[in-house]
């Protein structure tokens, strides 16, 4: 104490750190992080004491004695806290053995040690509890080296620096005393503690000021991690409120945020301390920091109980339609993947079937597994070689041959398939589709040029585009760059699309289809009479072709009474005619009888695509079978 050379700045560093934290904690309402505020405090009570004495040495040894043991003892005081937390959070997803003797020993020993030299003991042991700060320092990169794929890059990297200056600090004044720099690095590692704690920013949902979605998967992950390496099992309680959107609404405005409100301080109230997580829209997750069974249950019944009765105020009073699960990990769920799977499937159980405890263990499964595998497969369905285009040829009824084919794709499933209306979904949410779809445009633009499809008697080929596709603002771009690459022409291709039931899309898709339309593709309405297409669309784009769905084209075929065969038979008749009227083509999909192909040349259908002609098949198939018919 006293040196002439004394720079202690970790106090600043500290209540700069300490006034963040202030400020999002009030803002945000961090509770958990409590242990490392009043740690830093007492650093920096303990640093801000060395500034004073700096500027006005006490003049009393015997004061200045008391003034350096009461420092240290702060020291002392902001370590232990820190090892209490290290202690108590898992954060650091290392066992309790593990955390014991590469950090609580040595800080305890740094306690210990800081303590005696406080004291008037030999300053060896100062130089002692150096050392096991160097120790700790060590241990703190070893860990964020075990651990970085826990936290961003950038971060780790951060708090590597951090680590390195601190150890650098500290072998300073083990060298040369009377450079202070110790409590500097001592505070580094406060500051970097503090800041390996999540931003709350990002952890807290801003409507309700619970725990968010991302902070929900991290903490997933590091309890999978956790039981992975040390065994162990951990439990969550699930509460779903259903519709709570559209009913709650219904309430205006004001008492709607009361209803909110008060749901949410019963949940708080009800999860006693254990973590509530939002996952989205009226679904919570309650997590216990052990995870235990018991606790979980308890907090179960609780909301069970209370989401029994009803919920309001004098002027209105509501039951509010829930459900609730407990899900046990890993039992029930051996990854964060399966884990999001099963809340989902949680979710779509108790709204569909209005149950209030939905069992888990009682359902089904196999759907839900089913679809992971197929997300699984279409991920990597284009590196592995598993798509293939299948053509399926359209006749037509005046020129009696093929005139053109409809692209479809298929994904190979070892020695079946699986079926396009499943995997193109599954590809639109998980967002392979736009490569899946460059693919496709791909392999048929190069098939139309290898093989000369005009030769063969086909003008172009039909092309499966999806909303997504739709919605891109370079789709025009992608498919000139490939009808250039390729040396076709656009008016080769025609491209099919469906409508979309939303309408904030329409403008985005309008736009789109009259740009590529002015470059020279055609257009076929695809799926016409399945309620998707609206009739006021028709007008406005510019379809050459619409397609007639085939249970359009099939119920006056197969519906059960005569009555519902002849209204099925009129809606047929007058969209063929109404189609005809405004001077697009028609193609019928489904035709599969000579009795249906009959009827459609009555309705005067221009084309027929269907299992009468020919089943979408392989290319080379498809070549043949155009070559087989053409010729006659
Ligand atoms: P879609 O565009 O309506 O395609 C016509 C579907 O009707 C095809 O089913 C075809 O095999 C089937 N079909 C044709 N003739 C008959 C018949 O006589 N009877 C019966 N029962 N069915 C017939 P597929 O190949 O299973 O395709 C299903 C859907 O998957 C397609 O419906 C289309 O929406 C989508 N799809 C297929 N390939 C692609 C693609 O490359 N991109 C996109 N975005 N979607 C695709
Ligand atoms: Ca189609
Ligand atoms: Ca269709």
């Amino acid at each position: 104490m006293g040196s002439g050379y004394y720079c202690d700045i970790s106090a600043f560093l500290i209540l700069i750190c300490l006034i963040y934290a202030f400020f999002i904690q009030r803002l945000n309402k961090v509770e958990d992080n409590n242990i490392v505020f009043a740690a830093m405090f007492f650093e920096m009570l303990s640093s801000g004491m060395s500034i004073v004495y700096y500027m006005h040495p006490l003049n009393r040894y015997e004061l200045t004695a008391a003034y350096y043991i009461a420092s240290w003892v702060l020291t002392a005081i902001g370590i232990a806290l820190l090892v209490l937390f290290l202690y108590f959070n898992r954060a650091y997803n290392i066992g309790a053995a593990k955390l014991t003797i590469f950090v609580g020993l040595p800080l305890a020993l740094d306690i210990i040690f800081i303590l005696l030299a406080a004291f008037g003991f030999s300053p060896v042991f100062r130089t002692l509890a150096y050392s096991c700060d160097v120790l700790l320092f060590t241990t703190g990169i070893n860990m964020l080296y075990a651990y970085k794929k826990n936290s961003p890059l950038e971060c780790t990297l951060m708090l590597f620096l951090m680590l390195l200056a601190a150890i650098a600090a500290t072998i300073t004044e083990l060298v040369i005393p009377e450079l202070v720099v110790q409590r500097f690095a001592m505070s580094l590692l406060f500051a970097e503690t503090f800041f390996s704690l999540k931003n709350p920013e990002e952890q807290f949902d801003a409507d309700t000021g619970l725990i968010g979605l991302e902070s929900f998967r991290d903490e997933m992950r590091r309890r999978y991690y956790y039981m992975k390496r040390h065994g162990g099992e951990t439990s969550m309680a699930l509460l779903m409120i259903h519709g709570s959107e559209s009913f709650m609404r219904l309430l205006g405005e004001v008492n709607e945020l009361k209803l909110r409100q008060s749901v949410i301080s019963e949940i708080k109230r009800i999860a006693n301390g254990a973590s509530v997580y939002r996952l989205k829209q009226g679904a919570y997750a309650f997590l216990t920091e052990k995870g235990g069974r018991e606790e979980i249950e308890s907090i179960h019944e609780a909301l069970i109980r209370r989401f029994e009765s009803t919920f309001g105020n004098d002027a209105y009073e509501m039951e509010l339609p829930y459900s609730t699960c407990r899900i046990d990990l890993p039992e029930m769920a051996s990854d964060g993947i399966a884990l999001m799977d099963l809340i989902h499937v949680a979710i779509k159980e108790g709204k569909l079937y209005g149950k209030s405890v939905v069992d888990l263990k009682s359902l089904d499964l196999s759907t839900e597994e089913y679809m992971r595998q197929v997300d699984e497969k279409v991920r990597h369905a284009v590196e592995d070689g598993n798509l293939e285009v299948y053509y399926q040829p359209i006749y037509s009824l005046k020129e009696k041959r093929f005139v053109s084919a409809e692209a479809l794709l298929r994904l190979h499933d070892g020695d079946k398939f699986i079926p396009p209306d499943v995997f193109i979904t599954v590809a639109e949410n998980n967002g392979s589709i736009v490569e899946i779809d460059d693919y496709v445009i791909k392999q048929v633009c190069s098939m139309i040029s290898g093989r000369n499809i005009g030769e063969l008697g086909l003008r172009y080929i039909e092309l499966n585009l999806s909303v997504s596709d739709m919605l891109q603002d370079d789709i025009a771009g992608k498919l000139t760059k490939f009808a250039d690459m390729y040396h076709i022409h656009p008016s080769q291709i025609n491209l099919e699309i469906t409508e979309t039931s939303d309408d904030t899309f329409t403008g985005v898709v309008e736009a789109n289809v009259m740009k590529l339309s002015q470059l020279g593709f055609n257009f076929s309405l695809d799926d016409f009479g399945t309620g998707y297409s609206s009739l006021s669309r028709i007008i406005m784009m510019p379809f050459d072709i619409i397609k007639l769905d085939k249970t359009i084209v099939q119920s006056p075929f197969v519906m059960d009474t005569e009555q519902e065969r002849r209204n099925a038979m009129t809606l047929l008749e007058s969209s063929a005619d109404m189609i005809q009227k405004i001077g697009a083509e028609t193609v019928a999909e489904g035709v599969e009888t000579a009795e249906q192909l009959k009827e459609m040349e009555r309705l005067g259908v221009d084309f027929i695509q269907g299992y009468y002609f020919a089943r979408p098949m392989p290319e080379s198939d498809f070549i043949n079978a155009v070559r087989a018919m053409n010729k006659r």
